[in-house]
């Protein structure tokens, strides 16, 4: 056993000056793939005979059209997402785009099943589970919803309190969900919490799951589970309307140079395309076209996917193995997710010193999210949860970042104790 923190106060402040010392700079902010994540993908830079190309569906990919995107792409994702082509969409470069889209086409023009646009309503409030994305819960914000937290489980967000809520309030449009590998904890939403989601009788008829599977094809582990078929659930339930799916390639070949997908039930899909018809001529077949010859088929992308996991899964081994050295004694003080996909940890420390941990490893060097990011506003109210992201260090890095932080923890902890 440890001597109380308290007590330890002289020796943590020796050992977080000998840290700054080093005058180190290392950065856990945000899930960017790391260089060589990258290069996995550099033959989309020279991949030959993309001229001349007619796809599959007899249109020549160098002209505008082709509103749904190339059916050569759709078709491998298609099975990787457990949704058939035909209501897959191949789109621009980001879902998050696609994701404010949809917000906004329903704001200004309502969604089918809907009896106004949101933005007539009096008032519009959306679920955000949390620990969750800081980008997800700005696009609701922006567009003026009043955000609700909910828990994040193992298994998904708190499914029963999503019921309760939803049955009882018209003006709760739609919930945001990472289903697989969330954003920031790794949980996986279970094929139970799925079900109860999209069965649940909701007070507004025109309610919305974004369903933003990005890290769907990201394991950290050999042999994942399959995607859950979420629009085939959703149907099965007698609510075929309710999901939204976005996902992309960002995290599998280039970020911000990849492919983004919608799915949806029919309706949905005739309402997106009628929308985007006024807004674009067609997306780029072109890349679209480079990122199916490089990736080939569906196992092309799980044998890709794999190499990914070998570079990443090292960092996430090395984050919780130094973590657990030096805090696996004080789990009253500090606990983290184990992810076994996607691209971030979730880190609870001892509640009201998230803000001065971040600001204490600044001054050491270490780059955080800002703590409170993974709420919405902003605002966590027990201070306490922090997202690491250890995708773009290298492995002594990550170890490096984790030691100095397991340092800020224990030291922020200490002086609230000895106070
Ligand atoms: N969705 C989640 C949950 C993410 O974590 C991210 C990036 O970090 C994105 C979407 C962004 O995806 P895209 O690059 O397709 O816009």
């Amino acid at each position: 056993m440890h001597s109380p923190l308290g007590e330890q106060l002289p020796q943590l402040q020796a050992e977080y000056a000998a840290q700054q010392a080093k005058g180190l700079k290392l950065d856990l902010t945000r899930g960017k793939p790391a260089p060589e994540q990258l290069s996995l993908s550099d033959a989309l830079m020279e991949l030959p005979g993309l001229v001349p190309h007619v796809s599959d569906e007899g249109f020549d990919i160098r002209n505008y059209g082709g509103g749904e995107g190339l059916i050569e792409l759709r078709r491998i994702f298609g099975e990787l997402y457990g949704i058939p082509p035909t209501q897959l969409l191949a789109l621009a470069n980001a879902s998050l785009q696609l994701m404010h889209d949809a917000l906004m086409f329903a704001y200004v023009f309502g969604v089918p099943g809907g009896e106004k646009p949101w933005g007539k309503e009096e008032k519009l409030k959306f679920i955000c589970p949390v620990p969750g994305y800081d980008r997800h819960f700005a696009i609701t914000e922006a567009l003026g919803f009043e955000l609700i937290p909910v828990p994040m489980h193992d298994d998904g967000p708190d499914a029963d309190m999503i019921a309760e809520l939803v049955a009882n309030d018209s003006a709760i449009k739609g919930m945001w969900i990472v289903p697989t590998y969330s954003n920031p904890s790794g949980a996986t939403t279970s094929l139970e919490v799925a079900r109860k989601l999209v069965s649940m009788p909701t007070a507004a008829p025109d309610f919305r799951i974004f369903w933003d599977d990005a890290y769907a094809l990201h394991p950290l582990t050999e042999n994942p589970p399959a995607s859950l078929p979420i629009l085939e659930l959703a149907a099965e339930a007698g609510n075929p309307d309710r999901v939204f799916f976005f996902a992309s390639t960002s995290k599998i070949t280039y970020a911000g140079s990849g492919v983004a997908f919608f799915a949806a039930s029919p309706a949905n899909l005739a309402w997106l395309k009628q929308r985007m018809a006024v807004q674009t001529i067609g997306p780029d077949k072109i890349n679209q076209l480079r990122h199916a010859l490089h990736l080939k088929n569906p196992d092309g992308v799980r044998a890709h996917m794999a190499k990914h996991r070998d570079i990443l899964a090292p960092k996430f081994a090395a984050m919780d193995r130094v973590l657990t050295q030096r805090l696996g004694d004080y789990p009253e003080v500090a606990t983290w997710t184990k992810p076994e996909g996607g691209y971030f940890i979730s880190l609870d420390v001892l509640p009201g010193t998230a803000a001065r941990v971040v600001e204490l490893a600044k001054g050491a060097g270490v780059a955080l999210t800002p703590a409170g990011s993974t709420w919405p506003y902003g605002k966590d109210p027990n201070d306490s949860n922090i997202r690491l992201a250890p995708s773009m260090a290298t492995v002594p890095q990550v170890e490096a970042s984790a030691d100095i932080l397991a340092t800020c923890i224990l030291l922020a902890a200490a002086k609230t104790s000895g106070s």
